[in-house]
């Protein structure tokens, strides 16, 4: 299903990737679509504290690595598409890490969109004002009691 949540400041998006992680069981990919400064970071820093990373491991924007690795209940894979062409999607090895015991979490997923199978999480972030933002989530994990 899809559902959609305003967020007041970074913390409550933060907040909301914690509270994704919890139905994660591993093979998900999580793509992040949005403008430079949404979000999609703070967010992706949500569910790696909601996989159980240990706090003192940094969740930095792979913008310059391209792809960030985490250790945590499930393993983390992070990517960060912005500075790829279409194709560099396939230079990245994504893939091998696509099966039970990985989360992939891809911001800026849009540029590569129909590289990406299998069970997706999509989380567009639109900002709204300042410390606003609408985060639209919809995938089947994505459950209505799970947001009451
Ligand atoms: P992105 O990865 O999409 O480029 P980041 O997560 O790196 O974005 O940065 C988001 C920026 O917006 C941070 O500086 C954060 O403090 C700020 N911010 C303000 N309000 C919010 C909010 N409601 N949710 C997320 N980030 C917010
Ligand atoms: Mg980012």
């Amino acid at each position: 299903m899809t559902k959609e949540i305003i967020t007041a400041s970074p913390r409550e998006t933060f907040n909301v990737g914690e509270k994704v992680a919890v139905s994660l069981k591993g093979g998900e990919t999580i793509l992040l679509t949005g403008d430079l400064g949404a979000g999609k970071t703070m967010f992706a820093k949500g569910v790696a504290m909601g996989l159980g990373i240990d706090p003192s491991t940094p969740v930095v924007s792979p913008t310059f690595t391209l792809i960030n690795m985490y250790k945590a209940r499930i393993d983390i894979v992070h990517a960060d598409l912005y500075r790829l062409e279409p194709e560099g999607i396939l230079d990245l090895g994504i893939e091998e890490y696509m099966d039970n015991s990985h989360v992939i979490m891809v911001e800026w997923a849009d540029i590569s969109e129909g590289y990406f199978k299998g069970n997706l999480l999509r989380v567009k972030i639109e900002y709204l004002e300042e410390n606003r933002r609408k985060i639209i989530l919809s995938g089947d994990i994505i459950k209505e009691e799970n947001w009451r």
